[in-house]
């Protein structure tokens, strides 16, 4: 979906899909050269990575393997508690891979340091962690992020895999969603 569709839900565009285009090609490079001779599977995080896994997927120019898993934090709904429960598995053995988390965003890393964790307690021979945008919150979290697309302000933001409420995910650019759509 184009921004104009929706221009007047959202404040301002954050990253633009050129940039998102150049910046995936960059991680894409990057991953090429620290995986040259080993195993690599993506593992996306549904629902939001799916964009993110979509456009890295392509632009590695190597084998790659892909699964995918659902996670859902209990929480308030806006905020995640770091309780995290799993809504879809893997559907392959991960022990002795070397596994590349795909995810869309960190804020806080409660999650993302949690499915790290539990990816390690099954095996893997390597889990790194590959996020599209970062959120200042996530610097104070222990969790060590290999590849990121984009530091981002601390903004509630949708598009690129991105949603509130499910939608606006299949908005072809990142921008914050103007308060008066949720208050
Ligand atoms: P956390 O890093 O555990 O706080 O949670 C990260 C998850 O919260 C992401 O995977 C998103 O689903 C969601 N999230 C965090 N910030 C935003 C945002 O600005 N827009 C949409 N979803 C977000
Ligand atoms: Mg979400």
């Amino acid at each position: 979906m184009d921004l104009s569709v929706i221009k007047d839900e959202v404040t301002k565009v954050v990253v633009t899909e050129e940039q998102l285009k150049v910046r995936i090609n960059e991680i894409a490079r990057k991953i090429e050269k620290d995986y040259e001779g080993k195993d690599l599977l993506l593992i996306g995080v549904l629902k939001g990575a799916v964009m993110a896994m979509a456009d890295l997927a392509r632009a590695i120019q190597r084998h790659i393997e892909m699964d995918w898993m659902a996670v859902s934090s209990y929480g308030s709904g806006t905020k995640s508690s770091g309780v995290v429960r799993i809504l879809k598995d893997l559907d392959c053995d991960i022990t002795g891979r070397n596994v590349l988390i795909v995810e869309d965003i960190v804020d806080t890393g409660l999650t993302l340091s949690w499915l790290k964790a539990n990816l390690e307690s099954r095996g893997a021979k390597s889990v790194e962690i590959c996020t599209i945008f970062r959120k200042p919150e996530a610097a104070k979290v222990e969790v060590n992020v290999k590849y990121v697309g984009f530091d981002i302000p601390p903004a509630f933001v949708v598009g690129y895999g991105l949603d509130f409420n499910e939608k606006y995910r299949n908005l072809s650019v990142v921008a914050v969603l103007s308060p008066h759509m949720y208050s």
